[in-house]
C-alpha cells in the first residue's frame, strides 16, 4: 500500500503541541513563516510519497550484495539518494556556514519522520549523516570542518557512528579499538566495529566514519575513549579524494528488517592503522558523541512514529475495504471497521502514533529554543535532555505496538508478505534497541534526567501537564467524556511515582531501576495524553473542522491508555522487591 505524508497533520503537531506559530512570532527561526513550513513540507511529503515509498518493498525483497568489501544497493536507491540530496534534503538542518540551510529541528524532524515512513532502510542513511554534521560543526576543528564538513551537510558524503564492539554494546567503557599518535598530528586507529549502520554502500564517494577508541595512556573506563574521524578515502588539500584509507567492511549482517540498510563489520588497520583525526579533545569523546547521539536518539523516536504512521494509514484502508461477518444490526457483510474490536485497535494505533509524534515534536521544539543564552534557553535545553529518552523509548515501543496491531487488523493476511504489513512490524523492532536500548533509555531518565536541576526540570514539566488537565476540565464540554478526570490520575500517578523514584535515587538505586522502563511508559502515556488533549482544545478553540475527530482521538487515547497509568505506578512504586530478588528466575 502506498504512503501519503500526513502534512496537515504534522502542520498541528507543531504549531499546538511544538509552539511554532510562537516560534515564529519570536522570530527564534529568523524569517522563517508558516508558509515557508508548509510548502516545505509539502515537497518533503512529495517526495517521500513518490520516490522513496516505492522503494521500500522492492528493497525489502531485494535487500544488499556483498562482494570483495563493497555493498551493492538495492535497484534505485543510489538514484533516488542522489535526487534526495540535489533537492537539498540533507542540507535542511545543517551549519549555513557549510552549505547547509540552517533550518530548524522541529521542521527537519517532520521530514525525519517522512523519510523514514517512507522507506525506513533508506531514511537511515541521512540519519546518521546529520548526526555526523552536529558532531563536527560542534567539535571538530577548522581545519577538520574546512576538509569535510561541507560535504558532509550535502550528503555527498554520508557519515557513520562507530560505537559498537562486541563486547562494548551498551557498555562502551569497554571499547578497545586503539589509537596511536603519529608524528604529523593524526592518529592511527586499529580495531574493529560492529553493527556499523551504513558502514560501507555505494551511493556516494566517500564515507566519514566517526569511530570511538582508545589512545595508549588514556584513563580506564569512559573517560579515556576518544572521538576520531576516519575517511574511507583519504581527502587531498584540493578536496579532491585520495588514497583508499585502511578501513574496509569485512561482512554485513543478516537481519530480522531493515533489509536494505547495509550493517557492517568493520576492520580498522589490518595494514597498519586507518589514518585518522581527532575530533574534539583527547578522552573527551564520548561527550562528542553525546552531541550526535542526543538528535539521533530524537531521529530514532520519529523512526517509531513513521512506521507506526505508516501501518495505521495501511490498517485503517484495510479496514475499510475488507467485509467479513456482520456488524450488530447489519443486514449484509459489513466492513471489518464496523466490529467494536477492530475500531478499538484502529483507534489504539491512530492515538499511539499521535501521541508519539507529539512527544518527539515537542522535543524537537526544546532543542530548537536550547540554542543561545540566558534563562529560557537552558530551561529549553533541560525540558530537551528529559524528553529525549521518552521521545526514544516511547516512540519507539509504540512503533513495534502499532505495527503489530497493524497485522492484527489484517488477519492472516497480515502474517503474508504480500501486504507489507508484516515488513513494518519487521522495520520497526530494531528501532527500540539501536542508539541505546529502550532499557537504557529508561535509566538515563531515572537516574540522569529525574534529578536535573534538582528535580525541578521534571516538576516543571508535571506542572505543565497539569494545566492541560486544567483546561479540559475547564472546557466543560460533555464531547471530551472522561478525558480531564483520567488524565488528571495519570498526572497524579506520574507525580507519585516521580517523587517515589526520587527518593530513592541515591538510597536503593536497585529498587529505582527496576522500575526505570514502566516509569518511562507512564511517564509517555501522561504526556502523550495531554498533548492529544491539547491538540483537540487548539482546534475546539479555532473551530477547526477536525475539531471533533480530535476531541475524539483524546478522549479515546484517556479513557483506554491514560487509565493504564495507575498499573505503571504501581510496577514502579510496589514493584521493585519482586524484581531484585531470585525467586521468579529459579
Ligand atoms: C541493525 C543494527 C544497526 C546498528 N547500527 C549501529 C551503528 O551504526 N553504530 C553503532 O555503534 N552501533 C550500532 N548498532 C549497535 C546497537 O547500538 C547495539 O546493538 C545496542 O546499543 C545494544 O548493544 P548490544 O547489542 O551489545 O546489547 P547489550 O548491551 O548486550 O544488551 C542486551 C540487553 O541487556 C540490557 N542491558 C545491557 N546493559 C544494561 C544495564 N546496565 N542495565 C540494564 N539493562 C542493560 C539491554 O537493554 C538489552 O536488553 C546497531 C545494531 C543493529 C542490530
Amino acid at each position: 500500500m502506498s504512503y501519503r505524508a500526513p502534512v496537515a497533520e504534522m502542520v498541528f503537531a507543531m504549531r499546538h503541541v511544538a509552539g511554532l506559530d510562537r516560534a515564529i512570532a519570536e522570530e527564534l527561526h529568523g524569517d522563517l513563516s508558516l508558509d515557508l513550513v508548509e510548502t516545505i513540507l509539502e515537497e518533503a511529503g512529495k517526495f517521500a510519497n513518490e520516490e522513496l515509498a516505492p522503494l521500500n518493498r522492492s528493497g525489502d525483497l531485494e535487500g544488499l550484495a556483498f562482494k570483495d568489501g563493497a555493498v551493492a544497493m538495492p535497484r534505485g536507491f543510489k538514484e533516488a539518494y542522489r535526487a534526495w540530496t540535489a533537492a537539498g534534503w540533507n542540507a535542511l538542518p545543517g551549519p549555513e556556514a557549510y552549505g547547509g540551510q540552517g533550518l530548524p529541528t522541529l521542521l527537519n524532524s517532520a521530514c525525519v519522520e517522512m523519510w523514514n515512513s517512507a522507506c525506513m532502510s533508506f531514511g537511515l542513511a541521512p540519519l546518521l549523516t546529520m548526526g555526523g554534521v552536529e558532531a563536527l560543526a560542534q567539535h571538530g576543528s577548522d581545519e577538520l570542518k574546512g576538509r569535510y564538513l561541507a560535504k558532509v551537510v550535502s550528503g555527498d558524503w554520508t557519515a557513520t557512528m562507530n560505537l559498537t564492539e562486541p563486547q562494548a554494546g551498551s557498555d562502551l567503557n569497554a571499547i578497545r579499538s586503539r589509537a596511536e599518535r603519529a608524528s604529523d598530528g593524526t592518529y592511527r586507529i586499529t580495531g574493529s566495529k560492529i553493527f556499523i549502520t551504513y558502514g560501507e554502500h555505494d551511493m556516494v564517494d566517500n564515507i566519514v566514519h566517526l569511530v570511538l577508541a582508545r589512545l595508549p595512556d588514556a584513563p580506564p573506563g569512559n573517560r579515556g575513549i576518544s572521538l576520531f574521524l576516519v575517511p574511507k578515502f583519504l581527502v587531498n588539500p584540493d578536496g579532491s579524494l585520495g588514497a583508499r584509507n585502511d578501513a574496509r567492511a569485512h561482512s554485513i549482517e543478516h537481519k530480522l528488517g531493515i533489509h536494505a540498510s547495509p550493517t557492517c563489520t568493520m576492520v580498522y588497520g589490518d595494514k597498519g592503522g586507518a589514518v585518522a583525526y581527532l575530533v574534539g579533545e583527547e578522552n573527551r569523546g564520548l561527550a562528542c558523541m553525546f552531541t550526535m547521539m542526543n538528535l539521533a536518539r530524537l531521529a530514532v523516536g520519529l523512526q517509531g512514529v513513521g512506521i507506526a504512521e505508516r501501518a495505521t494509514q495501511q490498517a485503517m484502508a484495510y479496514a475499510q475495504e475488507r467485509k467479513q461477518g456482520r456488524a450488530i444490526g447489519a443486514k449484509d457483510s459489513s466492513p471489518i471497521i464496523a466490529h467494536p474490536d477492530v475500531r478499538r485497535m484502529v483507534m489504539t494505533m491512530r492515538a499511539l502514533t499521535r501521541a508519539a509524534r507529539a512527544i518527539c515534536y515537542a522535543t524537537a521544539a526544546a532543542i530548537d529554543a536550547s540554542h543561545g543564552d540566558g534563562d529560557a534557553a537552558k530551561a529549553a535545553s533541560e525540558r530537551a535532555a528529559l524528553l529525549t529518552p521518552v521521545a526514544k523509548a516511547f516512540s519507539t515501543d509504540i512503533g513495534v505496538e502499532v505495527a503489530s496491531l497493524g497485522v492484527q487488523v489484517h488477519g492472516g493476511m497480515g502474517f503474508i508478505e504480500e501486504t507489507g504489513a508484516a515488513q513494518h512490524y519487521r522495520d520497526a523492532r530494531i528501532a527500540a534497541i539501536y542508539e541505546g536500548t529502550n532499557g537504557i533509555q529508561a535509566l538515563d531518565l531515572v537516574t540522569r534526567k529525574l534529578p536535573l536541576a534538582g528535580g525541578d526540570a521534571v516538576r516543571s514539566y508535571l506542572d505543565d501537564l497539569r494545566r492541560t488537565v486544567k483546561a479540559v476540565r475547564a472546557a466543560n464540554d460533555p464531547a471530551f467524556g472522561l478525558t480531564g478526570t483520567r488524565l488528571a490520575e495519570a498526572v497524579d500517578s506520574l507525580e507519585r511515582a516521580t517523587t517515589w523514584l526520587l527518593a530513592r535515587l541515591e538510597r536503593e538505586p536497585q529498587a529505582a531501576q527496576a522500575g526505570a522502563t514502566p516509569y518511562l511508559r507512564l511517564f509517555g502515556n501522561a504526556a502523550g495524553g495531554c498533548m492529544l488533549a491539547d491538540e483537540a482544545l487548539a482546534a475546539v478553540r479555532r473551530t477547526d473542522p477536525s475539531a471533533a475527530s480530535r476531541i475524539g482521538i483524546a478522549r479515546f487515547f484517556a479513557e483506554h491508555l491514560a487509565v493504564q497509568a495507575s498499573g505503571l505506578e504501581r510496577a514502579v512504586t510496589e514493584g521493585a522487591d519482586i524484581v531484585n530478588a531470585d525467586a521468579a528466575l529459579g
